[in-house]
């Protein structure tokens, strides 16, 4: 008697023609960009749930800041942040207008010091 291996039995297409598509997520992350300058309102800040955004009015530099800057490594991409600005300075990095893309890395840097 032939023994087949367990759980193998069953393994055919669902459908002919059915093509599975493996996508590697990207890690994305948001962006203030250059609209906050001299703004800084902290609205984002008031309503990030991970507390990513700095510096916030309670702490030391954020009257020497120029704008606020969103951690990279803390951002969960929810886009609360994105909805409340005043003036539209933020988007995911994947939406950063070619003529703000140094504020990626210009936030990063933030984080550092
Ligand atoms: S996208 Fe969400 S987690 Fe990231 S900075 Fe904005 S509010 Fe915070
Ligand atoms: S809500 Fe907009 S303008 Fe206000 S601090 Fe955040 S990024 Fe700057």
């Amino acid at each position: 008697m032939r023994v087949e291996p367990a759980g193998t039995r069953d393994l055919r297409p669902l459908r002919r023609g059915t093509v599975v598509e493996c996508v590697k997520e990207e890690a994305v992350t948001y962006v203030i960009n250059e609209p906050c300058i001299g703004v800084k309102d902290t609205s984002c800040v008031e309503v990030c749930p991970v507390d990513c955004i700095h510096p916030t009015k309670e702490e030391e530099g954020f009257e020497a800041a120029e704008q606020l800057y969103i951690n990279p490594d803390e951002c969960i991409d929810c886009g609360a942040c994105e909805s409340v600005c005043p003036v539209n300075a933020i988007t995911s990095d994947a939406e950063v207008p070619e003529k703000w893309r140094s504020f990626i890395q210009k936030n990063a840097d933030y984080y550092k010091k």
